[in-house]
């Protein structure tokens, strides 16, 4: 097995947390060893984007050809009642003065290729198509990772500190068992493609739609460039599968189910995922989950591999460019510091943790059935501010007031006490 020279950071991964990290550090003049197991542009669920993304994605310096992009302008969500009736959308530009107001929903093989090129355009080292098989370990600490690349070698590759960044997979966290599942937010999904299916006209074009289902279940319906719309359907495991499994079946039974769905969908023509031959289907279970801890003595997690959190308020991405920067900035000082212990990322674990704690109270609201919005909105109009702070990812803050006013409507949850460095609880 050949060994490598060594590096500053080794990131796991070349989603947005791991990109994003990567370019950060580049840009503290890091040297930075980017591992991704597939070949990009590839694909990935995840379309649409929080106005929030927007800082993130100015720093590493992409923020230009986001405007350029052929990506549909995202102004607001809107939400759909079972009877078809859309509520008035919520506009960002109402809430705030700045460009950010405006955002976009992507496509994900060509955002996550621009974001990894970007990394390595900043002097990050990306080697596709190699897949980490193994954190090393020295006295207790993470030292580096054993990697296998696509003719099957395997090299190890040696830094002080590692930020598994691996979505999903959760790389670190299913080998040590750390993945923690929220137990009210067990949801699946099923979701598909059509072309030519209607848009709403002028600003609402490229609106975010959430459209109920009965027993909280909901459709998302998001358009992407080139006439395509992704949508899909998330709802208790239960409800969706307990007659059939026929996947084509349940999705037929449901879009009949909410008028505006039916409508929307009727022009259009169904189709496999963006560069995908199988299809037209996709799903996934397993839904929110927390790792117990956010570090471990040379190893930091950042994006779906620390937490992840039902879709509705389209949050993923979001959280995954924000931990993905402030981890990086952690890391940066921790090397300056010459201590990559658990504990130099207390801070960082914990405002992760108060901003996805945040966005969580809100993600039980929306499935609580004794809570709406609109009634919410009409009773304290006072708090629309508040709720569309969270809504557009300006969550690092406190929000107190309104989440003491949301309990009067919904069971909300008490802070999950996982997510602090190891060893230290
Ligand atoms: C059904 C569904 C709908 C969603 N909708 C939205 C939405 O509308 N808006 C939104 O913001 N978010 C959404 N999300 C969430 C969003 O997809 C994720 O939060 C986001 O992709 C997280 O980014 P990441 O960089 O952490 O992980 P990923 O984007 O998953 O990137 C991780 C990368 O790590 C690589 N990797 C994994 N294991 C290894 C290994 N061992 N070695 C090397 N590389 C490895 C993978 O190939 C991958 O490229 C949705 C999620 C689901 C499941």
């Amino acid at each position: 097995m050949r060994r490598n020279k060594a590096y500053d950071t080794i990131i796991i991964g070349g989603g947005p947390a791991g990109s994003t990290a990567a370019a950060v550090l580049s840009l503290h003049g890091r040297r930075v060893l980017v591992l991704e197991k597939e070949k990009f542009p590839r694909y990935h669920i995840g379309e649409s984007l929080m106005p929030y993304c927007y800082f993130p994605l100015e720093r590493i310096g992409v923020i230009e050809r986001m405007k350029t992009s052929h990506f549909p302008k995202k102004y607001s969500v809107q939400f759909v009642s079972l009877n078809g009736k859309v509520s008035q959308p919520f506009y960002f530009f109402q809430h705030f003065d700045h460009p950010a107001a405006q955002t976009w929903q992507v496509l994900r093989s060509e955002f996550d290729a621009m974001l990894l090129y970007n990394a390595r355009d900043k002097g990050a080292t990306v080697l596709e198509e190699t897949k980490v098989t193994q954190l090393l370990q020295d006295n207790g600490a993470v030292v580096g990772v054993k990697a296998v690349n696509k003719a099957g070698e395997e090299r190890a590759f040696h830094a002080p500190i590692t930020i598994d960044a691996s979505g999903r997979d959760a790389f670190s966290v299913a080998r040590n068992r750390w993945r923690v599942p929220d137990q009210k937010l067990k949801k699946v999904a099923l979701w598909t493609y059509y072309k030519g299916a209607l848009r709403d006209p002028g600003l609402d074009e490229g609106a975010t739609t959430v459209a109920f289902l009965p027993f909280k279940g909901w459709f998302w319906y998001i358009p992407l460039p080139d006439d395509l719309v992704s949508v899909g359907i998330v709802a208790d495991r239960e409800y969706l599968f307990d007659e059939t499994r026929d996947l084509a079946t349940i999705w037929q039974r449901e879009v009949q189910k909410n008028r505006w769905i039916t409508q929307h969908l009727a022009p259009g023509k169904q189709v496999c995922a963006p560069g995908v031959k199988d299809g037209p289907f996709y799903t996934t279970s397993e839904w929110s989950y927390r790792s117990k801890y956010c570090a471990a003595d040379g190893l930091v997690l950042a994006g779906d591999a620390f937490g992840f959190l039902d879709p509705v308020f389209s949050s993923g991405v979001f959280l995954a460019l924000k931990s993905g920067e402030l981890a990086a900035d952690a890391v940066h000082a921790a090397l300056v510091a010459g201590d990559v212990s658990a504990e130099r990322f207390r801070d960082y674990g914990d405002t992760m943790r108060k901003g996805i704690e945040a966005m969580r109270k809100l993600v039980y609201a929306f499935y609580d059935h004794e809570f709406s919005m609109r009634e919410f909105i009409n009773q304290y109009p006072h708090l629309r501010g508040d709720l569309t702070d969270c809504l557009i990812g300006h969550l690092f803050r406190d929000f107190d007031e309104l989440f003491a006013r949301v309990a009067e409507f919904a069971q909300l949850p008490e802070p999950l006490p996982h997510g602090r460095p190891l060893g230290l609880l």
